[in-house]
């Protein structure tokens, strides 16, 4: 599919006026647009929620939006709680799915009144110990193991993640949910990730449903929900077909009345903790570019660097890239479009056929909404960007400022080299 820039070069242009680039850019009408289409794909579960991923995009006022669209927040640390308090988000609209939980985020989720989500069975304990008791409404996240297999080949290799816990453990810590007290009981699985087929949560669904029933049947508890957590994937790529997300809701509708209804569960919630599928196809970032280099292989180089944008660097992630006001012009130049680190993988793209690119042009780096900004850091002693929001009416919010110097050093405010270096150069 042919991948479209959200904003014209017009827009950009006055944008880049007020704002310099390099920024993300996030786009109000497709987030909104997209939140609708996956509230209607699950219209059919009564109790139906998303809780947005916080860490893919933790920022207050796409938070804020979401809400408006009937979002919650999934949350695993200490700032994405305060972030979704600050938003006015609390109880249920919260889920707080940590792992490797650091001491007093427990207490800190459950003063929001956050569902909870165990990622492990000795954190049993550790709620206990932090609460003084457990929680009526708890969820447990689950890890199968093995191999999680679809009909066109193997997705992924739960056996080799981190999180969740065993079939085993599963049984066991429902079993001691219920002695200490807890009445609603939730389960949560995220087993593949950036998932670009309809048939993952459908697949999923019937793990955790088949799971489920045995659960109930066996600890005797209530099932409250079911949480098939993130992992449906954006087509990054042109020649991906993206996901169709009303099919996906449907899939699950056929699994959850195969498997549920008839084991008397028809009451069981549904739950997603989608962050790439609400958000990457809404954001972009824009830089500029700023050299050419011609060596051993031809080079564009542009402001922006992987510390906006880690993700071709980190996992050779294809982001597409639109030369604004050429895109018409046949892709009949090879290039590899390059950041300023100290650091050889510090490439948005390698060996990519791209129109004729002169200093000065515009790109647009696609699908940058989630896990794009957030995963930013300060190597080589890079600033993070600013975060724009393109509105509904057509007018650019800015929604977080770009880093400053001073912000780099905020944290040396001991340091009296710096402290006086700054206030003859700050
Ligand atoms: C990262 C994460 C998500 C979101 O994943 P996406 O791939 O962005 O959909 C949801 N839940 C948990 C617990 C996560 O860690």
């Amino acid at each position: 599919m042919e991948k479209k820039t959200f904003v014209t070069k017009e827009q950009l242009e006055k944008m880049i006026a007020q704002y310099p680039t390099p920024f993300h850019l996030y786009d109000e009408k497709g987030i909104r647009e997209n939140a609708k289409r996956l509230q209607e794909a699950f219209a059919w579960n009564k109790g139906y929620r998303e809780y947005f991923a916080v860490k893919a995009t933790p920022n207050p006022y796409i938070l804020q939006l979401l809400k408006e669209c009937g979002c919650g927040t999934d949350c695993s640390s200490a700032t994405e709680l305060m972030l979704s308090d600050g938003v006015g988000l609390s109880g249920h609209e919260i889920m707080f799915s940590s792992n490797d939980t650091p001491e007093g985020e427990f207490k800190q989720a459950n003063d929001l009144g956050a569902i909870i989500n165990l990622d492990d069975i000795t954190h049993i304990a550790c709620v206990e110990k932090e609460l003084g008791y457990i929680p009526e409404t708890i969820s447990c996240r689950y890890n199968p193991g093995g191999i999680f297999e679809i009909s066109n080949g193997i997705m992924d290799n739960p056996g080799d993640a981190k999180y969740g816990m065993t079939t085993e453990q599963m049984f066991e810590a429902f079993r001691i949910l219920k002695e200490k007290g807890a009445k609603e009981f939730g389960i949560h699985a995220f087993l593949v990730s950036n998932t670009v087929t309809n048939d993952y949560y459908p697949m999923l669904a019937k793990v955790l449903f088949e799971v489920a029933v045995r659960l109930k049947e066996e600890t005797g508890v209530h099932i409250g929900f079911i949480n098939l957590s993130g992992g449906i994937g954006v087509a990054y790529h042109p020649d991906q077909e993206p996901n169709d997300i009303m099919r996906i809701g449907e899939g699950v509708r056929k699994v959850y009345e195969e498997i549920l209804v008839p084991a008397g569960m028809g009451d069981v919630a549904i739950y997603t903790e989608l962050g790439r599928f609400m958000l990457a196809p809404y954001g972009c970032l824009v830089s500029k570019v700023i050299h050419e280099k011609h060596t051993h292989k031809e080079y564009v180089g542009v402001d922006a660097c992987a510390v906006n944008l880690m993700r071709p660097a980190m996992y050779g992630a294809y982001h597409h890239i639109t030369v604004m006001g050429k895109e018409n012009m046949p892709c009949d130049h090879k290039y590899d479009v390059v950041g300023s680190l100290c650091e050889n993988n510090d490439k948005f793209a390698v060996d990519r056929l791209l129109p004729e690119i002169a200093i000065g042009d515009l790109l647009v780096i696609h699908d940058t909404g989630a896990h794009g900004f957030s995963m930013g850091y300060n190597y080589n002693g890079k600033l993070r960007s600013a975060e724009l929001l393109l509105r509904e009416d057509g007018t650019v919010q800015l929604i977080r400022r770009a880093e400053t110097p001073q912000d780099y050093f905020a944290t040396l405010d001991g340091c009296e080299m710096m402290k006086k270096y700054m206030t003859t150069h700050g």
